[in-house]
């Protein structure tokens, strides 16, 4: 079987793990603060805080901006459930934001008019959450000139995008959010095993989330409300969780950051090379045209003809061995947001694109006789599934 996305993992890897194994600390010890400044330094951000997920990462980063109970948060449908859950986490209620059909992302012009309309209702959202699908970069000049505009905050979920770029800066610079998150499980760019980072250019962020991570305790003495009663003090002063990474995890995460521009690079020159073998396929891409600086994260194609005719595809290159997927089912289709009063029809988009949507194999180990052989079966199983359910 050909998976869709897997890690790779070198000597030198392996080795930076055993030498934590053979040390005084597996936890919050020196390669955790060696991977923050590094990631902090590859992104181009004041500072990056690590944690056990990228689950984690987006809760941490709704709560340190202040997102609670009588809130609204915005994301979009296609993305991955984390984007909208880290909202109900803190107990604010989830809107969402239309995508746009040629790449998957946020739609700036249905952001505008639901800001409009959200002003006038006096519930505009105290947080947006863009995704950076497939690693091609959301209009974050837009969604910045807007959040000025109307005053939100914004998390950019760059799960996806963790090594892309966006007007000559990398993803996680911050010049166009407050926060931006990034997951490192092994169908990301780097992996760390479980693992994510927040990283912004705000110091008091930055230290709200450190706080968030390790159950809201301070040890810092100048932090400390009253007296200190002594070197063993610690304080809690907010209500936070365990969401550290593991020494283990970030020695892994350190070790794969020196080859990340290697890893994109290679999924470019492969997600370039599929542009090509499938140039006479009856298959549309997404992004219809990929900008330079994505990360190339998914290699999503449309399947023409209705959801069964790609059911049917799907089906056949499952037993051809090749271990294609689906990004994205609508989030407000799932149904516990189904529960929350959302349901068929209210994004257009995003559903529209989930029934067409194939994501083939794309990961940096992938080989070019591999890919052939994934190509050669969506061929087959375009032509065998005919255009018979059209619709
Ligand atoms: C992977 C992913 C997440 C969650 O990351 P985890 O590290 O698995 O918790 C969130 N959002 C998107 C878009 C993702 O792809």
């Amino acid at each position: 079987m050909i998976p869709y996305g897997r890690q790779t993992v070198a000597e030198e890897d392996i080795d930076a793990v055993v030498r934590v194994l053979r040390s005084e600390r597996l936890t919050q010890g020196p390669e955790v603060d060696g991977f923050e400044h590094a990631i902090a330094q590859y992104c181009g951000a004041g500072q990056a805080v690590a944690v056990s997920s990228g689950t984690a990462a987006l809760h941490i980063a709704c709560l340190a901006l202040g997102l609670g109970p009588g809130d609204v948060g915005w994301t979009v449908p296609n993305t991955f459930v984390a984007s909208a859950n880290c909202i109900r986490y803190c107990g604010a209620e989830v809107d969402f934001v239309d995508i746009r059909p040629e790449d998957g992302n946020i739609d700036p012009d249905a952001l505008a008019e639901k800001l409009v309309r959200a002003e006038r209702e006096g519930r505009l959202p105290r947080v947006l959450i863009p995704v950076h699908f497939g690693g091609e970069p959301c209009d974050l000049e837009r969604i910045a000139s807007l959040a000025e505009r109307f005053g939100f905050k914004v998390i950019e979920d760059a799960c996806h995008a963790f090594g892309g770029r966006f007007r000559d800066e990398p993803i996680g610079s911050g010049r166009f959010s407050d926060i931006t998150v990034f997951s490192f499980h092994p169908i990301k760019t780097i992996a760390t095993g479980e693992g994510g980072a927040a990283a912004t250019n705000d110091s008091r962020l930055a230290a709200r989330m450190r706080g968030l991570r390790t159950h809201g305790i301070t040890r810092d003495p100048a932090e400390m409300e009253g007296e200190v009663d002594g070197p063993w003090h610690y304080q809690q002063q907010s209500l936070g969780w365990n969401y550290r990474l593991s020494d283990i995890h970030a020695a892994l995460g350190r070790s794969q950051l020196k080859r990340a521009d290697a890893f994109v690079c290679a999924r470019r020159d492969l997600a370039a090379r599929y542009d090509r073998l499938l140039g006479g396929l009856e298959v549309g891409v997404v992004p219809r045209e990929r900008s330079p600086d994505s990360a190339c994260h998914l290699y999503v194609v449309s399947v023409p003809g209705g959801p069964a005719r790609r059911r049917a595809v799907f089906e056949r290159m499952l037993a051809e061995g090749i271990g294609v997927n689906v990004h994205y089912i609508p989030v407000h289709l799932q149904p516990y947001y189904r529960r929350l009063g959302f349901g068929d029809g209210d994004f257009p988009g995003a559903e529209g694109h989930y029934r067409a949507a194939l994501t083939l194999p794309l990961f940096v180990s992938l080989t070019e006789p591999e890919q052939d052989r994934v190509v050669r079966a969506l061929a087959t199983a375009l032509s065998t599934s005919g255009r018979a359910n059209k619709g």
